[in-house]
């Protein structure tokens, strides 16, 4: 692969950093990441993944664009109302990109399609908004071997947490929460409500986060979960210990 003078010019503040380099923006324009939610946390994760060159990226996600959800879903305008997400946001990251690959599927994630839909990307950031989603991305992410970049909101509060399932010591999301929580298809954000910046806050670590297992530098978050108080503004990583009795070590027989 080779570098056009356009796209030297398009990644040079990162080319230069000599942790990245002419060697890691080519890793970054040869991967390719899934994005799970075209939401609040789908929008900053998209834009900066997009913007920053990962060569291919995929969208999932269902639904249209509601007025509520302009408060933090930034990649979406009022005019984008009624219209699909998934192919919004697409069209969008394709002005800001037109350098990359980009697929939209204008679906729901479930166990019947996750394996056609996510067999071509090698790691998935969760951007979901429940937890029936966000198990199953993990088991999927576990038996497959990937990594898996998840992030969740509600209220003033947010949580990241990643999963590099390529490396046998990882723990998984059942270490943290060993059973589905009752109700798993609830959106805390519609009954509990969410601060519009912390999806900014949430979703930028949580490319971040992408960036950094892509390209293998600094410390990842693997086997910790961040968690952030946006109103005190506390940044609190805890180490999540994998349990012995966990589904993850079965799976890794
Ligand atoms: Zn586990």
């Amino acid at each position: 692969m080779k570098f056009t003078k356009k796209q030297i010019d398009r990644y040079s503040r990162q080319i230069i950093l000599k942790k990245i380099g002419v060697a890691g923006q080519k890793k970054l324009l040869k991967s390719n990441v899934l994005i799970v939610g075209a939401g609040g946390l789908g929008s900053p994760i998209s834009i900066y993944l997009a913007a920053l060159g990962i060569g291919k990226i995929g969208i999932i996600d269902k639904d249209s664009v509601e007025i509520s959800n302009l408060s933090r879903q930034i990649i979406f305008s009022t005019n984008d109302l009624k219209k699909n997400k998934s192919s919004v946001a697409i069209n969008k990251l394709r002005k800001i990109n037109p350098d990359i690959k980009l697929h939209s599927f204008n679906k729901r994630l479930t166990i019947k399609n996750i394996n056609q839909i996510a067999k071509n990307f090698d790691l998935i950031v969760d951007g979901s908004d429940n937890f029936r989603t966000r198990f199953l991305i993990n088991d999927y992410c576990l038996k497959n071997r990937k990594i898996l970049v998840s992030g969740a909101i509600s209220k003033f509060d947010g949580q990241v947490y990643t999963f590099n399932f390529s490396k046998k010591k990882s723990p998984c999301l059942r270490c943290f929460i060993p059973k589905m929580p009752s109700s798993p298809d609830v959106d805390n954000c519609e009954y509990d409500g969410v601060l519009g910046s912390l999806a900014g806050i949430i979703g930028t670590i949580q490319a971040n986060e992408v960036i950094k297992e892509i390209l293998e530098i600094g410390d990842t978050l693997c086997g910790y979960i961040l968690i952030i108080d946006a109103l005190k503004l506390t940044f609190r990583k805890v180490k999540l210990n994998k349990r012995s009795d966990c589904y993850c070590n079965e799976k890794k027989k």
